[in-house]
C-alpha cells in the first residue's frame, strides 16, 4: 500500500496549487482526481473555457458594432460557431495538459479515480484501492445548485457546464440568474446574436458586489441588448419539445411568462462534498453544507484540511490558490497569511466588472466614516481612443485618514485595473499616495489616479 505525506482530493486550482506547494517544501505528495484531466472546474468548465468564448464572442460583436466606426469594412463575415467551440476546447486542452506536466515536474503523483476516506488516514481509490496519508486536503470544489422547480435536462434545460458546449447559437437563451457567471455566458450568446433574458431574483445585478457596479452593469448591458427582469421570482421551468417556459412573479405580484429555446440556470453553485466518506474520518460540515475549517483551513479532524470552494469564502479560483498555498505552509510549520478582504473579483463581461475591499453597502452597515471619488472613463483620452467610455472608477476611502478601503471598477480592463486597488490596499495606501504616483498616459489607470484624486479633495483634473 502506497504511503505519502500528503494526499490532496481534487484536482482544481486548490487542489493542484496546493500539491505543487507540498511538493516544493519536500513532501511526498499523490492528488487524487476522478475526471481523466486536471484543472478542475476552473479550467474545465469555468474560468478558462468562458473567458475563451467570451474572447471570442468579443471579437464577433465588436467586428458587427464597432469595426465600420474604425473605418474597417467586415461586409460579409460570418460566425463559425463550431470553431469557436473547437478553439475554446483547445485552450482548454492546453491548459489542462500543463497541470498534468507541472505534476509530473513536481513528482507528484497523479492518481485517476474518486477517493473517499476510509478512516481519517486511509483512502480509497474507486472504494477498493487504499492509500495511506499523514495529512489529507480536501480540494472538491462545488457543483452548480439546482432550482427543485427547474429540472436541469442538459438538453435544454442547462448550467454553465452545457453553456459552454452548445450545438447551436440559442435564438432566446432565458438566464435564471444576474450574478457573475450568467452574465458572462449571457454575454457570449447576446454577441452572437441571441435574445437575452435575465430574470433575478434580487433588485440588482452581480448582487454581491457593489451597487453602483450592479446599476451600471445594467445600464451598458441593456445598451448592448440584453433584457432584464429584476425583483422577479422564477417558480416553474417546463419544457415542451424546443421551447422551454420560464414562469415567474414580479415585483408587483403579477404572473409573468418567459418563451425561449434555452433556459440557463446560473443561480449560484454548492460545495461539492458527495461521496467523499467524511462521517468515516469523523469530519463535520457547517449549516451550509461547506467543510468547517478553523483559521488554519484545518477541519475537526486533525490533519485533515479543506480548502477552495468546498470551504466558507469567495467562490473563486485565487482564492481557492491561495488557501492550496496556505494549507501547505501551514502543514511545513509556517506561518503564511491570507488576507480575505483583498482577494478581487471580476465579471468578465465588456466592459469588465471588479471589485476589492468594502463595498458602499458594508461602510454603510458598519457606519463607517468614509468618502467617495469617482472617475468616469468617458472624460479618458485612452477610453475614447478605443470607443471604451462606459463605466468609472469609484475608490472609497476613511474620511479622516484618506485611506482606501474599497476600489469598484466598471470599465475596460477593469479585470486588470483592480490589481492597483490590491496593492494599494495591501500596502494601507492612502488615496493621496496614488495621486502622488505618476500613471502613464495614455492608460485606463489614469481613471485609477483621478478617482483617487477625487476622493482626496475633489481634485480630480479632468472632470
Ligand atoms: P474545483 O475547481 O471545483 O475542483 C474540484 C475538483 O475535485 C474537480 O476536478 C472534481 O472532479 C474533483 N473531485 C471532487 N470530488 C472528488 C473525489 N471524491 N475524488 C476525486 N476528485 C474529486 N473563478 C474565478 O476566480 N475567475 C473566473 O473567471 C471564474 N469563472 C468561472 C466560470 C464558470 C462558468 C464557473 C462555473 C466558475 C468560475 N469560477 C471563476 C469559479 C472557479 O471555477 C472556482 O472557484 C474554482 O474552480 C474552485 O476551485 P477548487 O479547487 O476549490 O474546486
Amino acid at each position: 500500500m502506497s504511503k505519502y505525506d500528503v494526499v490532496i482530493i481534487g484536482s482544481g486550482p486548490g487542489g493542484y496549487v496546493a500539491a505543487i506547494r507540498c511538493a516544493q517544501l519536500g513532501f511526498k505528495t499523490a492528488i487524487i482526481e476522478k475526471y481523466n484531466t486536471l484543472g478542475g472546474t476552473c479550467l474545465n468548465v469555468g474560468c478558462i473555457p468562458s473567458k475563451a468564448l467570451l474572447d471570442s464572442s468579443e471579437h464577433f460583436y465588436k467586428m458587427n458594432h464597432e469595426f465600420a466606426e474604425h473605418g474597417i469594412d467586415v461586409t460579409g463575415a460570418k460566425l463559425d460557431f463550431a470553431k469557436m467551440i473547437e478553439r475554446k476546447q483547445g485552450v482548454v486542452d492546453i491548459t489542462c495538459d500543463g497541470v498534468a506536466f507541472l505534476m509530473k515536474k513536481n513528482k507528484i503523483e497523479v492518481i485517476t479515480g474518486t477517493g473517499s476516506f476510509k478512516d481519517k488516514n486511509t483512502i480509497l481509490i474507486n472504494g477498493k484501492d487504499e492509500i495511506k496519508a499523514d495529512k489529507v486536503i480536501i480540494a472538491t470544489g462545488s457543483k452548480p445548485i439546482n432550482l427543485p422547480f427547474a429540472k436541469i435536462d442538459k438538453d435544454r434545460v442547462i448550467t454553465s457546464t452545457e453553456a459552454l458546449k452548445l450545438k447551436e447559437v440559442p435564438k432566446h437563451l432565458v438566464l435564471i440568474g444576474g450574478g457573475i457567471i450568467g452574465l458572462e455566458m449571457g454575454s457570449v450568446y447576446l454577441r452572437l446574436g441571441s435574445e437575452v433574458t435575465v430574470v433575478e431574483f434580487a433588485d440588482r445585478l452581480t448582487p454581491g458586489m457593489d451597487s453602483d457596479i450592479g446599476k451600471e452593469m445594467k445600464r451598458v448591458l441593456s445598451k448592448q441588448g440584453m433584457k432584464f427582469e429584476l425583483s422577479t421570482k422564477v417558480n416553474d421551468v417546463s419544457v415542451k419539445g424546443k421551447v422551454v417556459t420560464v414562469k415567474a412573479e414580479n415585483k408587483k405580484g403579477e404572473a409573468v411568462e418567459f418563451k425561449g429555446d434555452y433556459c440557463l440556470v446560473a443561480v449560484g453553485r454548492k460545495p461539492y462534498t458527495e461521496g467523499l466518506g467524511l462521517d468515516k474520518a469523523g469530519v463535520k460540515l457547517d449549516e451550509r453544507g461547506r467543510v468547517e475549517v478553523d483559521g488554519h483551513l484545518q477541519t475537526n479532524i486533525p490533519g485533515i484540511y479543506a480548502i477552495g470552494d468546498v470551504v466558507k469564502g469567495a467562490m473563486l479560483a485565487h482564492k481557492a490558490e491561495e488557501e492550496g498555498v496556505f494549507v501547505a505552509e501551514v502543514i511545513a510549520g509556517q506561518k503564511p497569511h491570507i488576507h480575505y478582504n483583498l482577494i478581487p473579483g471580476v465579471c468578465y463581461t465588456w466592459p469588465e466588472a471588479a471589485g476589492v475591499g468594502a463595498t458602499e453597502e458594508e461602510l454603510k452597515e458598519g457606519k463607517a466614516d468614509y468618502k467617495v471619488g469617482k472617475f468616469p472613463f468617458k472624460a479618458l483620452g485612452r477610453a475614447r481612443a478605443s470607443m471604451d467610455t462606459d463605466g468609472f472608477v469609484k475608490i472609497l476611502a476613511d474620511k479622516k485618514t484618506d485611506e482606501i478601503l474599497g476600489v469598484h471598477i466598471v470599465g475596460a480592463r477593469a479585470a486588470d485595473l483592480i490589481m492597483e486597488g490590491v496593492v494599494a490596499m495591501e500596502y494601507r495606501a492612502s488615496a493621496e499616495d496614488v495621486c502622488r504616483m505618476s500613471h502613464p498616459h495614455p492608460t485606463y489607470s489614469e481613471a485609477f489616479k483621478e478617482a483617487c484624486m477625487a476622493a482626496t479633495a475633489d481634485r480630480a483634473i479632468h472632470v
